[in-house]
């Protein structure tokens, strides 16, 4: 199926790495023009632009903390100088900063700082350009909105809030065409999941293999691949009458009876 992606323009929080980079490469095939919007310096490497480039996509980064408000605004100036148009945004940047009920008022906030604000930021200022081109939005939140996973109250309720703004937006943006969704994942392994793991358990390779053992479809972890397919598919107008959806691209983690595994 194509996809019809070819030289429309998606933003993509996060784009550098793990999930985001899964996006950004999937993308990249399907021919679209991508702006990765990311933080850390030289995150995007010259082995990871070759690799885009090589489907011929035209790419632009911007690098900067999204919780800088004038960054998310930036994002957008630069998108539209640079290629003229915003087709859709994948809000993906974020960490579980395992900020619980004990971390405090000032870790909470900032928890949302990180996870939720630069999501509806982003959105704000590319509205008149989603408008303009009947957009498609992509919201990456996680199986904790739905399922709490204790101790990150923080992060927890920013991707509740995504789910929220998810609906809401869908219903705001409906006289103009707008779809939005988003997706769920549960266990991917990437940069963040690897350093949860080595840091938070004492035996990390056993963590691991004990979470696969609990994956009902064949046991294994869900692919940034597999996680970019569905974003990609959201964004395109094959998914012309979709929206306000919560996918969960798990291999059946969070909604199948747990005495399968
Ligand atoms: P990752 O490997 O850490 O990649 C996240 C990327 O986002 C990094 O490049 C990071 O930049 C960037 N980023 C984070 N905060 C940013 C900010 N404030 N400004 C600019 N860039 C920022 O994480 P991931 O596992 O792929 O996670 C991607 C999304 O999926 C997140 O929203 C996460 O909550 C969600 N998720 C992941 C899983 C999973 O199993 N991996 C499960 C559920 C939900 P730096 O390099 O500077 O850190």
């Amino acid at each position: 199926m194509d996809l019809n992606l070819k030289d429309k323009v998606f933003i993509v929080s996060g784009g550098s790495k793990g999930i985001g980079a899964g996006i950004s490469s999937v993308l990249s095939k399907e021919g679209a023009k991508l702006v990765i919007a990311t933080r850390s310096e030289g995150s995007v490497t010259e082995d990871f632009v070759t690799e885009l480039r090589s489907s011929g996509t035209m790419i632009e980064v911007v690098y900067g903390d999204l919780q800088d408000v004038s960054v998310c605004k930036y994002v957008i100036k630069k998108t539209i100088k640079v290629f003229g148009r915003i087709d859709g945004i994948v809000n993906n940047a974020g960490m579980n900063d395992g900020a619980g009920l004990s971390a405090g008022p000032e870790a909470f906030r900032k928890s949302l700082e990180a996870n939720l604000y630069h999501y509806y930021d982003l959105v704000h200022y590319a509205l008149p350009h989603l408008k303009e081109s009947k957009g498609a939005i992509v919201n990456v939140s996680s199986k904790v909105a739905l399922t709490g996973q204790g101790g990150t109250s923080g992060y927890a309720a920013a991707k509740g809030a995504q789910l929220a703004l998810t609906r809401e937006w869908a219903a705001e943006l409906l006289p103009f065409s707008i779809r939005v969704n988003a997706v769920l994942p549960a266990e991917v392994m990437t940069p963040l999941y690897r350093k949860w793991l080595d840091t938070s358990f004492s035996d990390p390779a056993n963590k691991e293999k004990e979470i696969v053992s609990k994956i009902p479809l064949e046991q294994r972890m869900t692919t940034s691949e597999e996680m970019a397919n569905m974003v990609a598919f959201l964004l395109s107008d094959r998914s012309s009458h979709t929206t306000g959806q919560f996918m969960s691209i798990d291999g059946g983690y969070t909604h199948l009876d747990r005495s399968l595994t």
